[in-house]
């Protein structure tokens, strides 16, 4: 493929930003990488595993004369480092991000975007339990999907992006940021709520011992486990950042469940069995859509299976 930006700053070069670097570099879709992250541990890593040309010690220092800047931090630094980078940034130029979380990013990056540069923010759905320089992989994006939110920026600055999301193997989609955000509630982060706390469950009930939990995990909380090992401080932020459409879709969570709890209390075997018919088509949807697969492998061979942000 060809070059598609001459110089990408990756801001964060953790599992996404690294990901992305190796991906750049397999399909030839930058002619430099240039890249930042907080710790000096992790900028030597690029460096020495190879998927940046350069690193620098500012966010500033590292974008000057990118045409492409993409911050990989968690949400709730997304701000800070927007407000750094702004009086570097060249004219031009695109900024976008990788949050999970779309309207408190652009609420946080826009308005240290200087005029003549172009924010178009996005969300790559695909990740996994592991995070750092070390966890990347260049097909990390294949086949799934990247969420651009642009809110009016440029056309051909848009188009642009997108072919570099496509050149990973990602199918784009655009759509506006508040309807991103509760579309991820659902699919995304109130899962990993669910899992959070159903780990925390099991680790709690004394009666049940830690060799059992791990022994005798089936598919349920084996996925379980593997959702609540997900990064602190990325869960935090999301949680903190898309705080109503979480807050929305656990409530109604919490009433399906209490509407579940009450059906078995009374035995209602035909509205559990109505449910959970209506729940595996869901599940047969997503794996004819080519986001999952039917295989049993229940967790256990994929140990860094793709799952979402
Ligand atoms: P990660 O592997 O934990 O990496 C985060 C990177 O950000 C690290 O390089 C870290 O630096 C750097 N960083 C953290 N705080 C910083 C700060 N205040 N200033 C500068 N750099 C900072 O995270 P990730 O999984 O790649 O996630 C990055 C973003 O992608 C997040 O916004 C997340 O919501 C989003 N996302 C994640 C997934 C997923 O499944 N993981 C999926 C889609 C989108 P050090 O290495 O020095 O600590």
């Amino acid at each position: 493929m060809s070059v598609i930006y001459e110089r990408v700053a990756l801001i964060g070069l953790g599992l996404i930003a690294s990901s992305m670097a190796h991906a750049m570099k397999a399909q030839g879709l930058a002619g430099e990488v240039v890249g930042y992250a907080k710790s000096a541990e992790s900028r030597a890593a690029a460096l020495e595993i190879g998927f940046c040309d350069r690193v620098e010690d500012t966010a500033a220092k590292a974008v000057v004369g990118a045409d492409l800047v993409v911050l990989a931090v968690p949400v709730g630094a997304m701000g800070a480092i927007a407000e750094e980078i702004g009086p570097h940034l060249a004219p031009g130029a695109t900024v976008t991000d990788v949050g999970s979380v779309k309207q408190a990013v652009i609420a946080a990056v826009a308005p240290h975007m200087p005029e003549g540069v172009h924010f178009i923010a996005g969300h790559p759905i695909a990740g996994t339990e592991h995070s750092g320089p070390r966890s990347g992989f260049a097909t990390l994006f294949q086949n799934r999907w990247w969420l651009l939110t642009p809110e009016g920026a440029d056309a051909g600055a848009v188009a642009r992006l997108r072919a570099l999301c496509e050149g990973f193997g990602a199918k784009v989609d655009e759509m506006d940021a508040a309807h991103h955000d509760l579309v991820l509630a659902v699919t995304s982060h109130t899962p990993h709520l669910i899992a959070y706390t159903m780990v925390g469950v099991a680790d709690d009930l004394s009666r049940v011992t830690d060799s059992e939990v791990i022994n005798y995990s089936a598919a349920g909380f084996r996925d379980f486990t593997r959702i609540a090992a997900s990064d602190p401080t990325m869960w935090r932020d999301v949680f903190l950042t898309n705080k109503e459409a979480t807050l929305d879709i656990l409530g109604r969570f919490t009433e399906e469940l209490f509407a579940l709890q009450r059906a078995i209390r009374l035995g209602d075997g035909e509205h559990l069995h109505a449910y959970f018919t209506r729940t595996r088509a869901i599940r047969r949807g997503i794996i004819e859509a080519g986001q999952d697969t039917a295989a049993p492998d229940f967790g256990r061979v994929a140990a860094a299976a793709p799952k979402g942000g």
